[in-house]
């Protein structure tokens, strides 16, 4: 089986981890502020604060911002539910704006029509590893005085003209077993706002910064050492992960793009195909869209590649605003993200994929492609 996702883990997460249990300290210490203080200077900003995931690096950026009961929050709906739960849990009220067919993200065009009074910040997700608009996003906070907080759980090393994602707003990532740097379980807050830093560990942490001192009710959300362990030597291997991904997405590309009723995610805006594009793809996941004028289906496509062990997997099959969690969404429309859930397929394209296993799932679905052409 080609798995849809398998992190590479080697000598050095292992030797490090053995270090933290020898040393006996295992929760919060020397590690997670390492880890920090690297993944800081790898986004390009002031502070990171190390999180039990990024659910809860959202959580605490969130709240770090002031957003609660009465607020709303303009985000995606197209995105892993965490995104929109996050929202939630500080009280507030995820404000849906649907996402561009091309990148899956949030439309920067449809931004401004849904903010009102209440309207506190604006929580774009750079998507499969692609950027979101940060230009155009950063562009409309400014001008209506919201903060911007990036979910970039899937964008770990993603850059808008030379600028890492987690930099433009206060970043949030995750480092989940299936994300492009993993902790296991595990999660960052980015940022260059003194007060939103010392706010979030406060956090994360009881409301307290000295122990046993707390200044408000808060939560514990903290990185274990093990886990920062593992962190750091993930962050050493993460270019070579990030590359290795890129080059997997554009053997896919070469491909798999002329195939009618395929269409290949946005290739043209990944610098070495287009000159012009400032973005930096890290290729969280590959998602091509399974349209109509393929021979099948897509949810026969995935049986397909399934059961000739292809590892695929639809990220998401429901948008947020349908589903049975968000009773009060359902009588909203977002035609783009309902039209992405009902085509997308994810591939492998995570740096254990092989040359071979590239060319086993290009071939295979050319052929089905091929034989189903004569048949009709
Ligand atoms: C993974 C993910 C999260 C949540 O991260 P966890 O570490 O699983 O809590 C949030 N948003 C997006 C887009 C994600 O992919």
């Amino acid at each position: 089986m080609i798995p849809i996702a398998r992190p590479l883990l080697g000598e050095e997460e292992k030797s490090a981890v053995l270090g933290v249990l020898s040393s006996g300290m295992l929760a919060q210490g020397k590690k997670v502020a390492e880890f920090e203080q690297r993944f800081a200077e790898f986004i390009g900003v002031q502070h990171a604060i190390a999180t039990s995931n990024g659910t809860t690096a959202l959580h605490a950026a969130l709240l770090a911002h002031n957003v609660g009961l009465g607020d709303e929050v303009i985000t995606t709906p197209f995105s892993f539910i965490a995104t929109a739960n996050a929202i939630k849990m500080t009280g507030a009220t995820p404000v849906f704006v649907d996402i561009n067919e091309k990148t899956f993200n949030i439309n920067p065009d449809l931004i401004e029509k849904a903010i009102t009074s209440k309207t506190k910040a604006i929580l774009p997700v750079h998507l499969f590893g692609l950027p979101a608009d940060t230009e155009k996003i950063s562009a409309i906070a400014k001008k209506h005085h919201l903060a911007v907080i990036e979910d970039a759980c899937q964008a770990h090393g993603a850059e808008v003209a030379g600028k890492k994602v987690g930099s433009f707003g206060t970043g949030c990532f995750s480092f989940y077993a299936t994300k492009n740097m993993t902790t296991g379980e595990g999660g960052m807050i980015t940022t260059n706002d003194d007060a939103v830093a010392q706010q979030c560990g406060k956090l994360i942490s009881h409301g307290s910064e000295r122990k046993y001192y707390h200044d408000f009710i808060g939560y514990n959300y903290r990185m274990t050492d093990i886990a920062a362990a593992i962190g750091i030597e993930q962050l050493k291997k993460l270019p070579l992960f990030n590359a290795k991904r890129k080059g997997n997405a554009q053997f896919l590309a070469q491909y798999l793009q002329h195939i009618q009723g395929i269409v290949v995610p946005e290739m043209a805006v990944v610098p070495e195909i287009n000159p012009a594009s400032n973005l930096t793809h890290v290729f969280h996941q590959y998602t091509i869209r399974v349209t109509p004028e393929f021979p099948f289906s897509r949810d026969q496509l995935l049986q397909n590649l399934t059961e000739n062990n292809i590892g695929t997997a639809i990220f998401y099959p429901v948008p947020i605003h349908q589903q049975k969690a968000y009773p009060e969404y359902h009588h909203l429309r977002f035609p783009v993200a309902e039209m992405a859930a009902a085509q997308v397929l994810s591939l492998p394209v995570h740096p254990g994929v092989s040359e071979e296993d590239l060319l086993f799932i290009t071939r295979f679905i050319q052929d089905v492609e091929h034989k189903s052409r004569k048949l009709l």
